[in-house]
């Protein structure tokens, strides 16, 4: 009989291109320790052309799972032996779990990770209390057009350079989404109860979201999905006027947090002492 003892360390880690950048293995292996789970948390950079071989590879050297990040969150869906529901709509995945016969699950953490980030930041969050004003519409910008529907939002509008892609929402998930050019918002936000940032303007190196701040009305929710800056000029804008403003590192957390749980079927924890060691605030 196999001694408990001799069980090899859990294995799970994250696959992207690049990787170094990645804030997962802190977080990961910070729950590890606290809830005394043997193993690690690797980053492992894989090129597209490998991906699907690597992939391959991961049951063989018993990895429970991976988290899956840029930029192989959609071709990864060919190497899953099956998806989530929710995964399967938003067109990518970023959580895989292995199960010990081998098989590959392919799932999407990102919608939860944001309706937990959301209702931390503003307790009693009703997503049908006001319309919604969405702006971005890439991988992020889908998980949480999902998420939002399936709590209940009503009204949903989505702003996006590429004007097509805003609209292609409305076709992907029905009529209580409504795509915009960027430069014709300036009417809708008054009107918002919540205001997401899902582009990847505000990231360390790019511009800032030009966005009509004086147009919010104090106490709209504003959540920013960049957390590198975690202090974005949207938030701290967005603040300045009285906003309720969530920053990006609590929706990386919750995601994880789902992951986390798919593996080791624990739910951990996300406290201001892990905020406190990933970012040092
Ligand atoms: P993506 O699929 O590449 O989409 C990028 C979005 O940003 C698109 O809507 C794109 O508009 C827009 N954009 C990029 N450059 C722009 C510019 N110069 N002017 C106007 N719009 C611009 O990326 P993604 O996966 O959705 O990720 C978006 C952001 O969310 C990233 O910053 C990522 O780090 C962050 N994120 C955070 C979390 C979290 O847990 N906090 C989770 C997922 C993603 P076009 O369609 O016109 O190109």
């Amino acid at each position: 009989m196999k001694d408990v003892k001799s069980k090899p360390p859990a294995l799970v880690g994250v696959i992207g291109q690049p990787i170094g950048h990645s804030l997962s293995p802190a977080i990961h292996n910070y729950w590890m320790r606290r809830h005394g789970i043997k193993g690690y948390y690797i980053p492992i950079e894989i090129a597209r052309e490998n991906l699907a071989e690597a992939i391959k590879a991961l049951p063989k050297m018993n990895f429970r799972g991976v988290n899956i990040t840029l930029p192989h969150k959609e071709s990864i869906l060919h190497s899953c032996d099956s998806v989530s529901d929710e995964a399967a709509l938003m067109g990518a995945v970023n959580t895989l779990t292995i199960s010990e016969s081998g098989r590959i699950h392919g799932d999407n953490t990102d919608g939860f990770g944001f309706l937990e980030s959301l209702t931390e930041g503003r307790p009693g969050w009703q997503a049908d209390a006001a319309p919604i004003l969405v702006l971005g519409a890439g991988g992020a910008a889908r998980g949480i057009i999902h998420a939002l529907i399936a709590a209940g939002a009503e009204e949903i509008h989505v702003a996006n350079r590429t004007r097509e892609k805003a609209d292609s929402m409305r076709s992907d998930f029905g009529v209580r989404v409504m795509g915009h050019g960027m430069d014709s918002i300036t009417k809708l936000v008054a009107k918002m109860g919540t205001v997401i940032n899902t582009t990847s303007l505000g990231m360390t190196g790019k511009p800032p979201v030009l966005f009509p701040y004086a147009s919010l009305k104090e106490n709209t929710v504003v959540l920013d999905l960049v957390y590198t800056p975690l202090e974005t000029e949207f938030i701290q804008q967005s603040r300045a006027r009285n906003c309720i403003t969530i920053d990006g590192l609590g929706m990386l957390l919750h995601q994880a947090a789902f992951s986390f749980n798919h593996w080791f079927n624990v739910k951990p924890e996300v406290t201001q002492s892990l905020r406190h060691s990933i970012v040092g605030e």
